[in-house]
C-alpha cells in the first residue's frame, strides 16, 4: 500500500442525525424535479440523498445553483428508472436526469480505491477496464468504485460538502461536522489535506472557488499544502479545467478568486505564459487583468453576458503582444506575420493547460485580429469595421487596453467612441478630420469598382 493510500484509510467520519428542526431546510426550496429523482428512486427501492452544494447552500440560506442526488444504486439502475436519464463521463460515471433545462445529476456512492473488486459486474466484459487508476503523484485517474454511504461521505472534497438530506424522513446526515465549519466560516478538506490535493488537484482551485463564495477562510493546514502543490494542477487533462476554470471566473466573484489564486501560486500552473507578466502587481499586465476581472464581475452581477472568449483574450493578450515582439526583433518579421505567428503560438501553448473549445477561440482570434485593423479607418474601413461581428467586443478590448496603457491607444479608443455615438453626417466630418491629421493624400477618383467582389478570406 502506498503512503497515499494508508492516509486515506485513515479517514473515518462519525455522523451526526439533524432533525428538520435543526438543520432549517425546507422542501419548499428544493427542486420540483429533484424531489421527482428522489421520490422515484426510493420508490424503487433505492437509497437517494441531496448531497453537495445545494444542501450545503440551503443550510447557509443561499440558493442552489444545481441540485446533486447520491444514492446506491449503479448508474445503469439509475438510467432504468428513467426515461429522461443519459449516463456521461468515462473517469466518473454519472446518470443525468434531464428536465428541459434542468438537469438533476445522480451519482452513486463512491467508495475507497484499496477495496475496489477488479472489475465491475456490469462492466463489457470484452473490454474490461480498472474502476478506479491513481498516477505516481497519487492522483485518481478514474473514480468509478462504488461504496457504501460511509465511503461516499470519506470520498468527498470539504466538510460542508458531505451533508446528505433525505426527504423521506427530511433528515440531514452530516458526516464531517459540516455545520460546525458553517458555523465557524471554515473550509476544510475531508482528511489529509496533502493526500487529498494530490489525488485530485482540482480541488484547490475548488477550494478557492468556495472560500471566496461562502465568505469562508481556508483552514491553515490546506493553506500550506495548496502553497506546496499547487504545481500538481498542470498534470490535469485540459479538458476538464476549461469549465472549472470558468467557474472561477464568471460567477460574479472573479477578481476575488484571482486574487486568492495568485496568492496560492495557481496562476502559474493555468497560465505559465501570463504568470511571469504578473509578478510586478503594478505592471500593465497586472492592471489589465484585474480590469477584466472587475468588468466582468459588474456585468455579471448586473445581469449582462459575459463569453469567455473575452476574458480568454484577455489573458493571453500580453503574452501575444511579447511574442510578437520577439519574433520582430529576432527574426525579422513583418509585424502582421509575427503577430499572426505569435496567436498560434500563445493559443497552442495555452491549450496544453486548459482545452479552450473552437467556438471560443475563433471569436479570440477575431477579437485580437481586430486590435490591429482598428486603427485603420480611413475610406470606407471605418464603416466595415463597425459591421463585423465581433466589432463590439473588439471595441470594448480596445477600450480596455486604452484606459490602461492611455496615449494614442486611449485617443483611437475614444474615437471610436464618438463614431459609434454621433450622426451620420458627424461621421463624414470625423473622417475627413482624420484624413487631414494622418496627412494622406486628399480623397481622389477611384478606378470603378469590378462587378464581382473578390472574397477577402
Ligand atoms: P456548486 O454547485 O455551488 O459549484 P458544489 O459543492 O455543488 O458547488 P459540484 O461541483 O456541483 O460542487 O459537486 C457536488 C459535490 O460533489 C460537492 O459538494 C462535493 O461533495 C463533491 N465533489 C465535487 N467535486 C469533487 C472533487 N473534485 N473531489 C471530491 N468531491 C467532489
Ligand atoms: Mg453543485
Amino acid at each position: 500500500m502506498s503512503s497515499a493510500d494508508s492516509k486515506k484509510a485513515e479517514i473515518e467520519l462519525k455522523p451526526t442525525v439533524l432533525t428538520r428542526g435543526e438543520h432549517g431546510i425546507s422542501r419548499s426550496e428544493i427542486s420540483d424535479n429533484a424531489l421527482k429523482v428522489l421520490y422515484r428512486l426510493n420508490g424503487a427501492g433505492y437509497e437517494a440523498y441531496l448531497v453537495g452544494g445545494c444542501v450545503r447552500d440551503l443550510m447557509m440560506g443561499l440558493h442552489p445553483k444545481d441540485f446533486d442526488i447520491a444514492t446506491n444504486a449503479t448508474p445503469d439502475q439509475v438510467k432504468a428508472e428513467f426515461k429522461n436519464c443519459r449516463l456521461i463521463g468515462r473517469r466518473f460515471r454519472l446518470a443525468h436526469i434531464v428536465f428541459g433545462r434542468e438537469i438533476i445529476e445522480v451519482a452513486t456512492f463512491r467508495g475507497h480505491h484499496e477495496n475496489a473488486p477488479e472489475q465491475s459486474p456490469n462492466q463489457d466484459k470484452k473490454k474490461p477496464e480498472q474502476l478506479g487508476k491513481q498516477n505516481r503523484d497519487g492522483q485518481i485517474l478514474r473514480d468509478n468504485v462504488f461504496g457504501s454511504i460511509q465511503e461516499d461521505a470519506e470520498r468527498r472534497d470539504f466538510t460542508v460538502n458531505a451533508m446528505y438530506y433525505r426527504v423521506t424522513d427530511f433528515t440531514v446526515t452530516d458526516f464531517a461536522d459540516g455545520m460546525s465549519a458553517i458555523k465557524n466560516k471554515r473550509l476544510d478538506i475531508i482528511g489529509d489535506p496533502d493526500t487529498r490535493y494530490r489525488e485530485d488537484p482540482v480541488r484547490m482551485l475548488r477550494a478557492v472557488r468556495f472560500a471566496v463564495k461562502l465568505n469562508m477562510t481556508i483552514a491553515e493546514e490546506s493553506v500550506e499544502s495548496i502553497l506546496r502543490l499547487s504545481n500538481l494542477l498542470s498534470n490535469i487533462p485540459p479538458a476538464r479545467l476549461f469549465e472549472e476554470v470558468l467557474k472561477l471566473f464568471v460567477n460574479g466573484c472573479g477578481m476575488e478568486n484571482y486574487k486568492l489564486m495568485q496568492k496560492f501560486g495557481l496562476i502559474k500552473p493555468l497560465f505559465p505564459q501570463l504568470a511571469p507578466l504578473l509578478k510586478d502587481p503594478q505592471s500593465r499586465e497586472s492592471q489589465f487583468i484585474e480590469q477584466v476581472l472587475i468588468n466582468t464581475d459588474n456585468r455579471i452581477n448586473t445581469g449582462q453576458r459575459v463569453t469567455p472568449a473575452f476574458l480568454y483574450a484577455a489573458f493571453l493578450w500580453y503574452p501575444i503582444e511579447e511574442h510578437c515582439e520577439k519574433l520582430v526583433a529576432e527574426v525579422g518579421l513583418l509585424r502582421f506575420e509575427a503577430f499572426n505567428i505569435a496567436i498560434n503560438d500563445v493559443l497552442h501553448r495555452q491549450i496544453q493547460r486548459i482545452m479552450i473549445p473552437k467556438r471560443f477561440s475563433s471569436t479570440m482570434r477575431e477579437i485580437w485580429h481586430l486590435q490591429l485593423s482598428l486603427p485603420n479607418r480611413l475610406g470606407k474601413k471605418a464603416y466595415q469595421r463597425l459591421e463585423h461581428p465581433r466589432f463590439r467586443a473588439a471595441y470594448d478590448f480596445l477600450l480596455l487596453r486604452g484606459q490602461i496603457e492611455g496615449g494614442k491607444l486611449l485617443e483611437l479608443a475614444d474615437w471610436w467612441t464618438e463614431f459609434q455615438e454621433v450622426s451620420p453626417e458627424q461621421r463624414k466630418a470625423m473622417l475627413v478630420k482624420l484624413r487631414e491629421e494622418e496627412g494622406g493624400p486628399p480623397r481622389r477618383h477611384r478606378r470603378r469598382k469590378p462587378k464581382k467582389k473578390p472574397s477577402s478570406q
